[in-house]
């Protein structure tokens, strides 16, 4: 007998299905109703709006990416995916297309 699935938690629905692994290991589950993946008790939360308002006094500064990496302990993927979206953000003519946009609901091939 298997523990009951959590409910999603973006919309709480308990229509959740089994959905293989993470690459740690840890098992995943999508919701049946509006396709969320999630983890049943995820290791981190969201990056806190204090540390993100830190982050980007550290980024003002120039600091490189990595020794911001290290002083907070946040990844370098999450890391340039932030500096990215402030790229957008906060520059006043279009700035183009940046390298790799993650598009995560596109199907494998
Ligand atoms: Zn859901």
């Amino acid at each position: 007998m298997q523990d009951a699935p959590p409910p999603c938690p973006r919309c709480s629905a308990t229509a959740v299905a089994r959905n293989g692994s993470n690459r740690s290991g840890t098992p995943t589950f999508r919701c049946r109703g509006c396709g969320q993946r999630f983890v049943a008790a995820p290791g981190k939360g969201p990056v806190p709006d204090e540390d993100k308002a830190a982050i980007e006094r550290m980024l003002a500064e120039r600091l490189s990416l990595r020794a911001v990496a290290r002083i907070t302990g946040r990844s370098r993927a999450w890391l340039q995916r932030f500096a990215n979206d402030l790229y957008r953000r906060r520059t006043p003519h279009a700035p183009g297309r940046l390298k790799k946009v993650r598009r995560p609901d596109r199907p494998a091939r």
